[in-house]
């Protein structure tokens, strides 16, 4: 008899989630399980800044998701670029450029976000963001590059352009990044004895008037007075104005020469969700408090890619793109998809925010864990602790905890490994933005599909 075939695509937090329930709670006959993944690991994004200043090695955050025999699901390497919701095919680019349909009976959509960017002259050229283990390696090897090209230039205007830095985007993701990147050319820069430290800045730049406005005033200005006692030159309400490759102009008329412009100013949903022709609430796939699909019993979607019901919170506010939210909906989404399978009544997701925890490197950071405000040595350590706590593997937390020891003790030793030089660095060549169907493109796609045996 075939199987019922359970379609996942997505392996972030909100998709491993899933399919690691789903193989606990579906017996082998039950249900055919298949990941649709472009890489072979789960990625902990909230440490990518710690990657990217070195503090922790990519491979710490990359959970393998092979650790474990009983680890059944099939797993296709290439990334969904379209689903037609009419005849339950979805169209896969595979990691050699193959197109494969692949047919499914339930579907759950976990492709997670991309880097919001705004149509900004130059900017999708010269910026990069900060999404994925690639951008985190790059980062690192350009910002240590920066250095060694400083120092080797006898252009004093070349080494002081090499030596600024921008970061825009003044949520979590780039104020840690800013704040960990910034701690790196600080301890790294007394390897180049020739090289005035004084000339070394970091800008930190959002259109808000308030670096995170989730943390509340007290915790924001504290925040905020860490970053400037180190330098970070904060200008809010300031974006930019257009990006060129050796200058940044900013909205306030300020022309900044650099080669580092980080991009870090909000996520949107993954473009796979425009090819369903679905309804979404600003770019997110728009599901019920169950996180199914209206209409289509059987598909559900979750995590950044889709606008759930935030019920804890209540009227028409939805769950923010967070880690927190995904995994937990992960979960709650393997259990409908068992419920649908057997005819069960499905659950809403409900979660009551757990606050937030943000990691300005070193001793450095704030945190409002469930509405209390901590800084330094506390928040530090409930910052690394909830981190830690949450890395889904063993091994992956012991990695993590020998990187934070080994960094602590030893330090860094800036090695600027070359392995991505001369390699094309926009947003779209790490995020894989130009790669989908149109929603026409997907169905007749789609149509051509011959039926897989099952
Ligand atoms: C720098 C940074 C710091 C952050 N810090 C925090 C924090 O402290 N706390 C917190 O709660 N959240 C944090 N977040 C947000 C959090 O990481 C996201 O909300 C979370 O990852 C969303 O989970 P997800 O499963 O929806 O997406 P993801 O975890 O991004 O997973 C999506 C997966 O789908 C894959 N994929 C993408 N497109 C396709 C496709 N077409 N086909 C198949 N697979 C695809 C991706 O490769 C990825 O593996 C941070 C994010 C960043 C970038």
């Amino acid at each position: 008899m075939t199987r019922p075939r359970i379609l996942v695509v997505g392996a972030g937090f909100a998709g491993v989630e899933c399919v690691r329930r789903l193989e606990r709670r579906l017996s082998p006959g039950e249900a055919e399980l298949t990941l649709v993944t472009p890489f072979a690991y789960q990625l902990y994004l909230p440490l990518l800044p710690q990657v990217a200043s070195g503090v922790l090695t990519p491979q710490s955050i990359a959970l393998s998701l092979r650790r474990s025999k009983k680890y059944r699901t099939r797993i296709i390497p290439g990334g969904a670029i379209g689903v037609d919701l009419a005849s339950k095919v979805c169209v896969v680019r595979t990691i050699t450029d193959q197109i494969v349909n692949e047919r499914y009976d339930y579907l759950v959509l976990a492709p997670g976000s991309v880097t919001r960017t705004f149509d900004i002259p130059g900017l999708v050229d010269n910026a990069f963001g900060m999404k994925t283990l690639a951008e985190a390696a790059y980062i690192r090897d350009h910002v240590i590059s920066q250095l060694d090209l400083a120092d080797a230039s006898q252009d004093p205007a070349e080494r002081a352009a090499r030596l600024q830095f921008v970061v825009v985007g003044g949520g979590y993701a780039g104020t840690e990044t800013a704040a960990c990147l910034q701690r790196l050319t600080h301890a790294a820069v007394k390897r180049y004895p020739r090289l005035d430290p004084s000339l070394i800045k970091w800008h930190l730049i959002d259109i808000a008037p308030k670096l995170m406005p989730e943390l509340g005033d007290k915790l924001g200005r504290s925040a905020q007075e860490i970053l400037r006692r180190r330098g970070i030159e904060i200008s809010l309400g300031v974006s930019i104005e257009k990006a060129g490759p050796t200058e940044v102009t900013f909205t306030d008329g300020r022309v900044v020469p650099t080669r580092t412009l980080i991009w870090t100013a909000g996520v949107v949903a993954s473009p796979l969700i425009a090819t369903l022709g679905a309804e979404t609430v600003r770019g997110r796939l728009a599901v019920n408090a169950e996180m199914n699909l209206p209409g289509h019993d059987g598909v559900f979607a979750l995590g950044d890619a889709a606008a759930v019901p935030d019920r804890a919170k209540g009227g028409d506010a939805v769950c923010p793109p967070t880690a927190q939210h995904a995994m937990r909906q992960g979960k709650v989404v393997a259990d409908n998809v068992i419920a649908t399978l057997r005819g069960q009544a499905l659950r809403p997701y409900e979660h009551k925010d757990l606050g937030l925890v943000v990691d300005l490197g070193g001793k450095d950071a704030v945190s409002k864990p469930l509405g209390i405000e901590l800084h330094g040595l506390p928040a530090q350590a409930v910052a690394r602790g909830y981190h830690w706590s949450a890395l889904r593997t063993g091994v992956a937390k012991t990695r993590v905890l020998t990187n934070w020891t080994l960094n602590a003790i030893a330090g860094d030793d800036f090695v600027r490994t070359g392995f991505q030089a001369r390699r094309p660095a926009k947003l779209k060549d790490f995020e894989y933005t130009d790669t989908y169907l149109t929603p026409e493109q997907v169905r007749e796609q789609a149509e051509a599909s011959v039926p897989r045996e099952g």
